[in-house]
């Protein structure tokens, strides 16, 4: 019997509701022959080694309490710089979100290494398959990539999705799955997750993600704390066991909204 406890998947505080919307079509990786994309960006600025300056960004990750040492070692692989545009790359190691065009952001490496710390509670190896709403420009989702079996990451930004899609390839990793779609619906194909990550924050955890989570996973997001405090949000984290949800609220956060539709 599928596990359907009596849930609100919403924080407490929070009083609007949000409105399912029939699901949209995800067209998978690939799915966009001849696109034309932009080319890769350079990591000038940055000297001839950006190894350095990423291994001081860990070092004050882990002075920040980050203690998880595969996440701190993916932190340490993945180069932040090819993420962010040019003007930006001297900043792509500081502790802060960036631009990332269409009115959206990069995480901040804080955030990112906090996030997937939280998903990794508790599990020995590597993550089973993972799902993450908002690729943006695909960082997070390469840092995903080396801590998961499988990743599926949605965006529901045509230009943002083709973005992620030039940011990643040189990675060549085989196990990163890119869509485009609203991310609200989930993604039913590649049920049920180990872990679920938003990187967006809406009114409350939509009821899909909490359906698409396998018994025993967990689910990482941040969540809008409601008309009485607007504009703010906290970092929410939803267990699925066979006892029920239990849900843990944790410090304020400062994402992008998460939005519905195709754009
Ligand atoms: N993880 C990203 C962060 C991107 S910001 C990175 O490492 O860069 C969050 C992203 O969520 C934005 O690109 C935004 O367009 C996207 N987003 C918001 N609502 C969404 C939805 N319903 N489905 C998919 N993506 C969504």
């Amino acid at each position: 019997m599928k596990e359907r406890p009596s849930f609100p998947a919403r924080l407490d505080f929070s009083s609007s509701s949000v409105k399912a919307k029939p699901p949209l079509a995800i067209a998978a990786l690939g799915a966009q022959p001849g696109r034309q994309v932009s080319a890769p960006q350079l990591p000038s600025g940055l000297g001839l080694d950006s190894s350095a300056v990423r291994q001081s960004m860990v070092k004050k990750l882990a002075a920040q309490g980050i203690t998880d040492t595969w996440v701190l070692e993916a932190m340490r692989t993945v180069e932040r710089h090819r993420f962010v545009d040019s003007a930006l790359v001297g900043q792509a190691y500081e502790d802060t979100s960036l631009p990332i065009g269409l009115g959206q952001t990069i995480s901040k490496p804080g955030v990112v290494s906090r996030m997937i710390e939280l998903l990794r509670q508790g599990v020995p190896g590597k993550l089973g398959r993972v799902l993450e709403i908002g690729t943006g420009c695909g960082y997070q989702a390469a840092v995903l990539s080396q801590l998961a079996n499988e990743v599926y990451s949605i965006e529901r930004l045509r230009g943002l999705h083709d973005k992620a899609r030039e940011n990643l390839r040189h990675l060549h990793q085989a196990n990163l799955h890119l869509l485009f779609g609203d991310g609200m619906e989930g993604y039913a194909l590649g049920a049920p997750y180990a872990a679920i990550i938003a990187a967006a924050g809406g009114e409350a955890v939509p009821q899909a993600w909490i359906d698409q989570l396998a018994m025993g996973g967990r689910l990482v997001a941040p969540v809008s704390a409601g008309a009485n405090s607007p504009g703010k949000q906290a970092l929410v984290v939803i267990d699925k066991t066979p006892q029920g949800l239990k849900q843990t609220v944790l410090e304020g956060v400062h994402f992008v909204p998460l939005k519905s539709g195709l754009a």
